[in-house]
């Protein structure tokens, strides 16, 4: 029995941190830190905003003292430029505070989630392609949109008002004490009773926000399913089950967000009550005091100013706690990203031999996908390849021929066994180096959608024009570019949508061609040319075969009859190598497929084989 590996978990559950990335280790502020360590400038500059803005809001309650002691209408001509100068400078200084505290906060949370999401695409650009068989990509967007989008909040929002709180807590409660100790001593007495039900609330919220999220992620994961694949959405008439399975989704995210807004109204409630009414005991204590001439009337407004602001403050710390639970969950989601390891084959440096000759070989490679790692796809595969050799693989679908191929890039490495390019066992070799000289035609053409002539040039992005209209000439393009309205400039849609299945197999060719790689690997990919483009592509390929290793998948017996050897795959095992000439005499696998499967292209082979003709 294998041991569970790093490709068994899936996301959400709780795993080992994974080895690679130096965010995975971190808590959740640590890598708001990391974020936020890199502008500290910037943080300068709001924290002070915020000190000034918080003070210039704390020097009103003397005026207001002031004023109420002085008498509104006792003041004599003299002062009074004195009280419009002083006041002018503290609206002054108060605009400057407000913009700079509204500016930088927000410039700080933008650029943090700008480079959170930054490094979380980076980071899963290079995940293993079996992660990819475990997450709808719907939800990897929902957690690099929303969830960076709760840390600008977080940062560009809520930690000022905490900041500019806890300013106006402090400075508060200071002002409360210099005006009368004993009075303060009581506001004192309820802090206690504040801080239980934020903490013993709060953690509900931070679960609730969690699962809140998920549920969105969840909503994001559908909608990019179903999208992708309207087609079959509408030829099956599937809309009214999405419809429903959709509600069922999105009713789901509302309940979830519903129970984390409840606990949030509950612990806001609770603590504003518990303040107000804390208040309102001090003021009537207060007013016993006034009658007795031990405080002024001035002064009591002031200490109730004061404590309003503090109390304020605090009882908004419950909100940015939840805030911060909020950004909490989102924070953990992200970092769960990090968690997964890149890619071995992103790992590995050494470089392969500087010329490439094209040599491949096999040798007793097994394999079991990491989905289901108790069933072979390959079995003691060996093979080896010689330069400029055009080798066939023909064999029965879900024999493992594309997964030859997936080997072969190192999208995944096989569990015994080794596999060789220019003579080097490639699990050592730099799978950019490997990649590098590998050109290939997968079984879906993938097109970008963006135009034709871009999704060429991808094959080799510095190419010139010439040389990517050369690659077109070669699958001939030419006669299919004239037709449409801005030739090779015509954006195809998504994924292609726009183009036949033949048009985009010969695209994907184009690009494979300008790469110039020194190994071809075509899968099927001539298996939507009708007959005639086909004959066109295989004569273009035929001189670029020459040069280089091809490895072709074949299910047409006009590809297979073009190879130097075909090799038999069936069920992981490879049961025979040879010409076409010679297996056809065996009494085995290729026989029956080249009867059955090839049968359409009997007409060809006719004058070669006598077997084919008799059955024909
Ligand atoms: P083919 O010869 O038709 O190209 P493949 O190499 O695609 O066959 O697949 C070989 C076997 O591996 C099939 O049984 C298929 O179900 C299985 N398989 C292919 N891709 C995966 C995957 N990503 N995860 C698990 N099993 C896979
Ligand atoms: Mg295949």
């Amino acid at each position: 029995m294998r041991e569970k590996s790093e490709h068994d978990f899936a996301i959400g559950e709780k795993r080992p941190p994974g080895r690679n990335h130096p965010l995975r280790s971190l808590k959740e502020f640590g890598l708001l830190k990391h974020f936020l360590s890199p502008y500290k400038g910037k943080i300068t500059l709001a924290l002070f905003s915020l000190l000034l803005a918080s003070s210039m809001v704390l020097a009103l309650g003397s005026g207001v003292r002031y004023l109420i002691d002085g008498g509104f209408v006792g003041q004599s001509a003299e002062q009074l430029p004195t009280i419009l100068t002083s006041l002018g400078i503290a609206v002054v200084l108060l605009a400057l505070g407000s913009f700079g505290r509204t500016y930088y906060v927000a410039w700080l949370g933008e650029r943090v989630a700008n480079d959170l999401r930054r490094e979380a695409f980076q980071h899963i650009l290079q995940l293993e392609v079996s992660f990819y068989e475990q997450i709808r990509v719907g939800e990897l967007i929902s957690r690099l949109t929303t969830d960076t989008s709760l840390i600008q909040i977080l940062v560009g929002t809520s930690v000022a008002i905490a900041i500019r709180n806890l300013l106006l807590l402090v400075g508060g409660v200071i002002m409360m004490i210099s005006i009368s100790a004993k009075l303060s001593l009581y506001c004192l007495a309820v802090v206690p009773l504040v801080i239980v039900p934020i903490v013993l609330l709060g953690r509900r919220v931070r679960h609730h926000s969690k699962m809140s999220q998920d549920r969105l992620a969840d909503i994001g994961g559908y909608i990019d399913e179903c999208l992708n694949q309207i087609r079959t959405v509408q030829a099956f008439n599937h809309e009214g089950i999405d419809k429903l399975i959709f509600r069922n989704y999105s009713e789901n995210a509302f309940a979830a967000s519903v129970k984390r807004s409840r606990a949030r109204a509950l612990m806001a409630g609770i603590v504003m009550t518990l303040v107000f009414t804390a208040v309102s005991v001090v003021l009537w204590l207060g007013a016993i005091d006034v009658a007795s001439l031990q405080l002024t009337a001035g002064e009591l407004s002031a200490f109730v100013f004061y404590a309003v602001v503090a109390a304020g403050s605090a009882g908004s710390f419950s909100e940015l706690f939840a805030d911060l639970q909020r950004a909490a969950g989102a924070t953990e989601r992200l970092l769960e990203l990090f968690s997964f390891p890149i890619s071995a084959s992103n790992q590995q440096k050494r470089p392969l031999p500087v010329i490439s000759r094209g040599i491949l070989a096999m040798h007793n490679v097994s394999f079991a996908y990491p989905s289901h790692p108790e069933r072979e796809v390959l079995k003691r595969a060996t093979l080896s390849v010689a330069p400029g050799e055009n080798l066939a693989i023909v064999g029965p679908s879900g024999a493992g021929k594309s997964t030859i191929f997936s080997l072969l890039l190192r999208f995944y490495d096989p569990q015994s066994g080794s596999i060789y390019v220019d003579g080097m066992d490639i699990k050592d070799a730099s799978a950019q180096d490997l990649r590098n000289r590998i050109g290939i035609v997968s079984q879906e053409p993938a097109l970008f959608s963006t135009t034709i002539y871009e999704n060429i040039l991808y094959g080799r992005p510095n190419a010139s024009e010439e040389e990517v209209w050369g690659a077109a000439e070669v699958v001939k393009l030419g006669d299919f570019l004239s037709i449409l309205p801005h030739g090779i400039n015509t954006v195809v849609g998504t994924r292609g949508i726009r183009l036949s299945g033949g048009q985009k197999q010969r695209i994907a060719i184009a690009r494979a061609i300008l790469r110039n790689p020194s190994i071809l690997l075509l899968d099927e990919a001539t298996n939507s040319l009708d007959a005639e483009s086909e004959h066109a592509v295989q004569n273009g390929l035929k001189h670029l075969m020459k040069t280089r290793t091809t490895i072709v998948i074949a299910h047409r017996l006009a590809t297979v009859l073009n190879a130097d050897r075909i090799v038999v795959l069936d069920q992981g095992e490879i049961k025979a190598v040879g010409t076409h000439a010679e297996l056809i005499t065996q009494d085995g696998l290729y026989r029956r497929l080249a009867t059955l499967q090839f049968a359409d292209s009997v007409a060809l082979s006719q004058g070669m084989n006598p077997f084919l003709k008799k059955h024909a």
